[in-house]
């Protein structure tokens, strides 16, 4: 009798935007002539930029004729695209990584989620909370989540790090006695648009280091900091290289969440239990991944052109500029906000008193606004709500002004 993942029953279900879409479609079919401005889920939505699709032609070209066409391409990602990671995204910033140890995937849901293969059973996990839900429901369906407590939404194995305006939104590091084995960080951090500066993260490094525990850097958002002395790579923190592994995405930098390219960095240095973490993560690779198109990977390789940058950076000031406006709009309205300046999210308080799918409610119904409920993303995301920077800039100044007007009428 063939058997199942007993862990995948133990999931909850995938609530938040079904939930978010339901409620959503029910007042629209209410009131059907209602203009509903969408600033909830996490999609870019500016074309791929000029040099981009230039290469994906080209690439398109080249697999029409026998003597340019590439067929199944190196697991790891081909040698052109590895060379302009490692000197754009690393050596621009005066960090050494060699490009054997990056490898080419299609984004970093994947593999954040993968990366879970090569590690034991026994980890004790910890996460941000609110958090990026994958990290969390990768690691039940591997069975490291212990039990799902829905009195409390918790796993009963996971170790949650509340990230709340009161702690400056960064992690305290586990207490003497209480110590964890993988850490997921996230910076620019998403739901909260946060970071975590070079001490901060240095903290954690040192952590690492000391208990021979591995962090999961994920840098998916790297692209809108913009602040000094926020680290762009958990390897800019000497001593990241003996214990942390960062994950990137053309996602939101640049568009790809359609075309789906990223890469994960496995430096040589990183080894457990006498193996190399690299060697390892290589060997998953190659047994069950057969690369990224050889035409997403050209078009990848595009970004890092004199061109392609500019056009990347002129996209990203877009949605950079939404983010401002909504975050001066929010402010003047009266509410906390956080999130923005290094980040294409924005993330702020409901009123007092108010629970984070009532505030949902009230701007679904009132101001017109599709949000994400921070209680979606983790218990210490009640009472915050999120907002993505990533819509056209004319609706966004009028979802803001929306807002402004009802809360200056005492609407909230
Ligand atoms: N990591 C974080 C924190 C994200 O928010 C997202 C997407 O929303 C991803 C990773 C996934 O990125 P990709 O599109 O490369 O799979």
């Amino acid at each position: 009798m063939a058997t199942i993942n007993q862990n995948y029953l133990k999931l909850p279900g995938s609530y938040l935007f079904s939930e978010i879409a339901r409620r959503t479609a029910a007042y629209q079919e209410e009131h059907p002539d209602v203009k509903l401005i969408k600033m909830g889920i996490g999609d870019v939505t500016r074309p791929l930029a000029p040099a981009v699709i230039d290469a994906m032609h080209q690439a398109v070209d080249d697999m029409a004729h026998a003597e340019t066409f590439h067929g199944y391409g190196p697991e790891q990602g081909y040698a052109f695209l590895r060379e302009a990671i490692v000197a754009g995204d690393f050596a621009s910033r005066g960090v050494d990584i060699a490009p054997d140890e990056v490898f080419v995937s299609d984004g970093a849901k994947s593999d954040t989620g993968n990366i879970g293969d090569i590690l034991g059973f026994d980890n004790r996990i910890a996460v941000c909370d609110p958090v990026y839900p994958v990290y969390v429901d990768t690691n039940a369906m591997a069975g490291r989540a212990g039990y799902y407590d829905e009195s409390v939404q918790a796993w009963s194995n996971i170790h949650y790090m509340p990230t709340t305006a009161e702690n400056g939104f960064c992690p305290a590091l586990p207490e003497d006695g209480d110590e964890v084995d993988v850490i997921y960080l996230c910076s620019p951090n998403n739901p909260t648009g946060t970071v975590l500066n070079f001490d901060q993260l240095k903290a954690w490094v040192d952590y690492a280091n000391a208990h021979d525990a591995l962090i999961m850097f994920d840098a998916a958002y790297e692209r809108f900091i913009t602040e000094e002395g926020v680290p762009h790579s958990i390897y800019e923190v000497p001593g990241a290289k003996t214990c942390a592994i960062e994950f990137r995405s053309f996602s939101k930098t640049a568009g790809f969440t359609g075309a789906r390219c990223g890469y994960t960095v496995v430096p040589k240095d990183l080894v457990r239990q006498g193996t190399h973490l690299n060697d390892l993560w290589l060997r998953r690779q190659t047994t069950k991944f057969n690369g990224a198109s050889y035409i997403i990977q050209r078009g990848a390789a595009a970004i890092y052109t004199p061109e392609g940058k500019q056009q990347v950076e002129d996209t990203i000031a877009y949605y950079r500029h939404n983010a401002h406006v909504v975050k001066e709009g929010l402010e003047a309205a009266g509410f906390a906000v956080f999130g923005a300046v290094n980040s294409p999210y924005i993330w702020f308080k409901t009123p007092e008193g108010t629970g984070s799918w009532e505030f949902f409610d009230a701007l679904l119904t009132r101001a017109h606004v599709i949000t994400t409920p921070g209680a979606g993303f983790g218990p210490s995301g009640e009472g915050y709500i999120r907002l993505t920077a990533f819509g056209d800039a004319d609706a966004t100044v009028e979802a803001v002004e929306r807002i402004k007007k009802l809360a200056a009428e005492g609407a909230f």
